[in-house]
C-alpha cells in the first residue's frame, strides 16, 4: 500500500441480493476528496442521510455490522469495509438504495473485483495510518475462551483461531500480513460459514433470507455441503471480518489475534482501541 490517500478513478454502481432481507439492492461507490474517509448514504430516503463509517455509528453487531442513527441503518457493511481496508481506499461515498449492502458471493471478492476494474486514484495527501500503541484485549462472557487481542506492530498482521466440535470442520488457524496483494490472493474470496441448523434459526429471526449454498461455506451434520475455496476458508473469512470492522478506525497497523471471536468482540476491541491508537 502506498503512502498517499486513494479514492476511485470514477463512480460505479453494482446491484445484488441482500443476505438478510433477500431484496435486490443497488449500491453506488462515488470518489471523494482527501480526508473525507468512508461514508454511507441511504439514497432511497428523503434528504439522503449520510453517516461516516466510524465506531460510534455502529448500532448492531448481530451476525453482521450495521451502522445507523436510530431512524435509518445500513446492514452488512463489513465485507465492503474489508475490501476498502485491504485495497487501501481511503475516501469514498457509498450510496445504498436500501438498508443492506448486496452480499455478492458472500466474500469481499464481489466488491474488490469491481473496485480493481474501476481503478484507484492516488491523491496528494499522505495516508493517516493509526498505530496501536499498547496491548489491548477483550473477551466475551457469553462465549467461554473467546478473546480478541491487539498489540503494537509496524504492519497489519492478523491471526485467527477457529474451533469447532464438527469433525469435518475441526479447528482452523490462519495468519497473514495484510497488503493489497495478500488481501486479493488469500482473503478476499473467503466466504462466511453457515451451519444448516443455524440457517433455520436465522430465517426465523428474519435474517439470511437471501442466502443460498453458493454464498457461504455450508456445514451440516455430515460435514461440508459445498466445495471449499481454501481448506481453512472459515478462519480466513473471520480475518476478513476483523479487517472490515477494524476499518471503522481507518487504516491500522499492529498485530491482531482472534480466538473464537466475532463481530460483537470486533466492535468492543475497536472501541477500546480508540483510546490506544495514534
Ligand atoms: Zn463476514
Amino acid at each position: 500500500m502506498g503512502d498517499r490517500q486513494q479514492t476511485l478513478k470514477q463512480s460505479f454502481s453494482i446491484q445484488g441480493e441482500a443476505l438478510h432481507s433477500g431484496k435486490m439492492v443497488t449500491m453506488t461507490l462515488i470518489p471523494q476528496p482527501e480526508d473525507t474517509g468512508i461514508r454511507f448514504c441511504r439514497s432511497d430516503l428523503p434528504g439522503k442521510p449520510v453517516l461516516p463509517a466510524r465506531p460510534e455509528h455502529v448500532i448492531d453487531t448481530n451476525r453482521c455490522t450495521t451502522i445507523g442513527d436510530g431512524t435509518w441503518r445500513v446492514r452488512t457493511i463489513e465485507h465492503l469495509m474489508a475490501a476498502l481496508h485491504g485495497l487501501g481506499v481511503d475516501n469514498l461515498l457509498v450510496e445504498v438504495e436500501g438498508d443492506e449492502l448486496p452480499m455478492g458471493d458472500g466474500s469481499a471478492w464481489f466488491f474488490a473485483q469491481a473496485i480493481l476494474e474501476t481503478g484507484l486514484e492516488t491523491q496528494a495527501k499522505p495516508r493517516r495510518i493509526r498505530k496501536i500503541t499498547a496491548p489491548v484485549w477483550v473477551e466475551n462472557r457469553n462465549s467461554p475462551r473467546s478473546y480478541l487481542l491487539a498489540l503494537p506492530g509496524d504492519q497489519l498482521h492478523i491471526s485467527y483461531f477457529f474451533t469447532s466440535d464438527n469433525s469435518s470442520v475441526g479447528n482452523q488457524f490462519y495468519q497473514l500480513t495484510v497488503t493489497p496483494e495478500t488481501f486479493q490472493k488469500e482473503l478476499a474470496s473467503a466466504r462466511t460459514i453457515a451451519f444448516t441448523y443455524e440457517i433455520e434459526a436465522l430465517r426465523w429471526q428474519g435474517l439470511a433470507r437471501g442466502g443460498n449454498f453458493d454464498v457461504a461455506v455450508v456445514v451440516g451434520e455430515e460435514g461440508y455441503l459445498n466445495d471449499l475455496r481454501f481448506p481453512d476458508e472459515i478462519a480466513r473469512h473471520k480475518i476478513l471480518d476483523i479487517l472490515g470492522d477494524l476499518y471503522l478506525l481507518g487504516p491500522v497497523t499492529g498485530t491482531i489475534i482472534g480466538i473464537r471471536s466475532g463481530h460483537k468482540m470486533d466492535l468492543d476491541l475497536v472501541l477500546r482501541l480508540m483510546e490506544n491508537i495514534r
